[in-house]
């Protein structure tokens, strides 16, 4: 069975096709600039790479064009191939737990969410729409962002702020990447046997967040009513003291938006290091002594520090610690300060066994009080797995 994975931004789509009984991705692509001027796509199947230039005024041109050229590639023979399509959604709510089949109160639903998520909701809204005219007898599933954390206890998820304000307004903790973290739950679990872990997830990529899990069920999650709290990210803050937001907009002349967009967009390990968003780059900084860099890895570290501490005490200890995501998988020296960081507990890293990238691998110390693995995270396939059992039912 061949089941899409689909990934509606507001003015891009990404995409990838599973061969479901391999797991294999037969095609990926992004379309990108829909509605802008200067709009293209990229495919990469087999050992292809593709970039062309297209006029995309909508998503549905991007969904037509992308159909297309499956057919034009011989990817596929006929559109019927395609057994089910299953898009992201960043937030479903507090009604939305699990992944869903696609209706029209669903869809409606998603849009009535975009209060809560004004720049993904819509735009995954515009996917499901294009992909419902072209493939109107394909089924459709749902994936959220949000579905993962809902097992949170009240008590975790709200702020003490005036409670009428979550009765009224819904203002709560969400927590998002939940896709990810649950793709590492089921993995991790896999790998080790076991459905009754505490495991600590580590998401750490341009966008970070740390979820506490038990039993394979989320306990708290750093990321909150919006996916700008939590742990110190490339271009986000994480947590602040939001009194900063009156008073910089007094000294700056600047409105609230003004300042919440340079919380999501210039702050984190940008705003620090003033250099770079990437973790890259900004260990590349650190090796070369500029002392900017060196201050934001080390915030940066110890923001992730903050939450695998407080979430091994709310478990009552961990099973295993997962790194995941670009910084997690990838980077090296990060995950050797983390770990180096929590030695009070008796978690000790492995030096060798850390030296690798973007490979499920153990890397604690065999006296370790705790596992800790890198494990690369997929969230199309989670996707595309939810999608094919929905179907299937
Ligand atoms: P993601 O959002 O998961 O794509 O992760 C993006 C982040 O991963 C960026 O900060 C990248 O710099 C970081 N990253 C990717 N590859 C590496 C690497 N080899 N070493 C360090 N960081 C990396």
């Amino acid at each position: 069975m061949k089941i899409m994975s689909i990934n509606a931004g507001s003015s891009s789509l990404k995409f990838s096709l599973f061969e479901m009984d391999t797991k294999e991705v037969l095609v990926s692509g992004l379309f990108e600039r829909i509605g802008i001027e200067g709009s293209f796509y990229t495919i990469k199947y087999q050992d292809y790479k593709l970039k062309e230039e297209a006029p995309l005024n909508d998503h549905a041109d991007a969904v037509k064009i992308l159909l297309d050229k499956l057919i034009e590639l011989q990817i596929i023979s006929s559109l019927e191939e395609i057994d089910g399509i299953g898009h992201r959604i960043v937030h479903g709510g507090s009604e939305y737990t699990k992944s869903v089949m696609v209706t029209n109160k669903v869809a409606e639903d998603i849009l009535k969410l975009s209060d809560l998520a004004p720049l993904h909701n819509p735009a995954h809204y515009l996917g499901i729409k294009a992909f419902q005219e072209v493939l109107p007898k394909t089924p459709m599933v749902v994936v959220f962002d949000t579905a993962f954390h809902q097992t949170m206890d009240k008590e975790n998820y709200l702020y003490a702020v005036p409670y009428e304000w979550y009765e009224k307004y819904k203002v709560r903790k969400y927590g998002f990447h939940g896709t990810s973290h649950r793709y590492i739950t089921k993995k991790i679990s896999e790998e080790l046997g076991r459905d009754d872990l505490k495991i600590i997830s580590c998401h750490l990529g341009n966008g970070g967040s740390v979820t506490a899990i038990k039993d394979g069920k989320c306990v708290n999650t750093s990321m909150g009513f919006t996916p700008l709290a939590g742990i110190m990210m490339g271009t986000r803050t994480g947590d602040v003291d939001c009194s900063i937001v009156p008073y910089v907009m007094e000294k700056e002349g600047k409105s609230a938006g003004e300042i919440l967009s340079d919380f999501n967009k210039k702050s984190g390990l940008l705003g620090i290091s003033q250099l770079s968003s990437d973790s890259r780059d900004i260990e590349d900084g650190v090796k070369s002594g500029n002392e900017q860099c060196i201050l934001a890895q080390e915030m940066f570290v110890r923001s992730v520090v903050k939450y695998i501490a407080q979430y091994y005490v709310e478990l009552g200890g961990a099973d295993v610690i997962c790194f995941t995501a670009g910084i997690g998988e990838n980077s090296i020296d990060t995950r050797r300060m983390i770990v180096e960081k929590l030695s009070v507990l008796g978690i000790k890293l492995d030096l060798e066994a850390n030296n690798v990238r973007g490979k499920l691998t153990k890397i604690s110390a065999k006296d370790s009080s705790c596992l800790l693995y890198i494990v690369p995270t997929n969230e199309e396939l989670m996707i595309a797995l939810d999608t094919l059992e929905i179907i299937n039912r």
